[in-house]
């Protein structure tokens, strides 16, 4: 193997940047060249590559975002589109594909790898945590704690005015970020689809707690479809039992900022991972990472199969915060 790309696609996730980093860096230190595809499957079928060399990566281990850039493209969810893809590949001598991505990307790296000779190898990256096969994903510890300091900063006015908040994070069908900000931020309650719960449920929880000594409350919320659901949620809550609450959506300010140290270390340990599996020879993984070790997953069992909270923390915050 002589030459290989990596792009970045799907939701964007800090962390990403640490990642092309440290491929490019061990791609380079075995002799292979490497291209950074722009704008994920969308960059890739209009053949939007350029070589990556040391200083091309030099300076964004701590940005957020993705110097490559990512995008959604519902081109290359047909075949037509895919085989341009292929030909660009091709066209270029590329052998080998790095995708840092969620379940997205990996479901179409998984179609691409049976379509096409090149070799390809997944990294997990999305906030969201919802990939089978590693323990986190790259960007999930940097959103966790951008809305655990959310959470501490409205514990501040919900004490001080004595108030019901419901804050909502993203997670996107997961209660990951939801559960770890919830545990680690003390919240009363936790609305995640894992464990679901009615309005009068929550209603009664919230009165029992509000008849002790307990004066404000904050319930996360995973957002759901549409994010803003919370709204709905207050509504219902304040009908039901009267309790006055304010809404706090956090949204797209936890896709961004500075990686934690947490998130740069995982990336930098499977960028390379990455590059290893390639040239070991192997095509149609995820590197992840299982009891801090490096994992291979079948790409397919990436998405198909489904990552389960961890029931011990679902449990521990039940004691500790109610
Ligand atoms: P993420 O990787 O963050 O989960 P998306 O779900 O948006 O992000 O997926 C990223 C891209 O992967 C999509 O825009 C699309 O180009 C490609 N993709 C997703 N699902 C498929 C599929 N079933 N077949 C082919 N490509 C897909």
């Amino acid at each position: 193997m002589e030459r290989i790309g990596i792009l970045t696609s799907g939701g964007d996730a800090p962390g990403m940047n640490a990642c092309i980093r440290a491929a490019v860096r061990a791609a380079l230190a075995n002799n292979l060249e490497i291209f950074g595809i722009r704008r994920g499957y969308a960059g890739l079928i209009r053949g939007e590559m350029e070589p990556l060399d040391r200083r091309s990566v030099a300076n964004i281990i701590h940005q957020g975002g993705t110097i490559l850039g990512t995008a959604r493209s519902p081109e290359f969810m047909t075949s037509e589109g895919r085989a341009t893809a292929i030909e660009n590949l091709e066209k270029r001598g590329i052998e080998g594909l790095i995708l840092i991505g969620g379940d997205g990307t990996f479901r179409g790296g998984t179609v691409l790898s049976q379509e096409c000779g090149v070799s390809i190898i997944g990294v997990p990256g999305t906030i969201d945590n919802d990939v089978y096969g590693t323990d986190y994903t790259i960007g999930f510890d940097t959103a966790v704690n951008c809305a655990l300091e959310a959470i501490d900063r409205i514990r501040d006015t919900a004490l001080s005015h004595e108030r019901l908040f419901f804050v909502e994070v993203m997670g996107r069908h997961t209660g990951f970020i939801a559960l770890e900000s919830g545990v680690a931020g003390g919240a009363e309650e936790l609305l995640i689809p894992e464990v679901p719960m009615n309005v009068d449920e929550l209603c009664s929880h919230l009165e029992r707690s509000f008849k002790g000594e307990k004066k404000s409350a904050i319930v996360v919320v995973t957002e759901a479809e549409q994010p803003g659901d919370s709204f709905r949620i207050a509504q219902e809550v304040k009908a039901k039992s009267g309790f006055d609450s304010r809404v706090c959506i956090l949204g797209h300010i936890q896709r961004g900022g500075s990686p934690t140290a947490r998130d740069r270390v995982l990336a930098g340990k499977l960028g390379i991972a990455a590059v290893q599996a390639l040239l070991a020879g192997k095509s149609g993984y995820m590197v992840g990472e299982v009891n801090w070790r490096v994992a291979y997953t079948p790409l397919q069992y990436t998405w198909e199969k489904e990552k389960e909270l961890n029931v011990e923390l679902v449990e521990m915050r039940k004691l500790l915060c109610e």
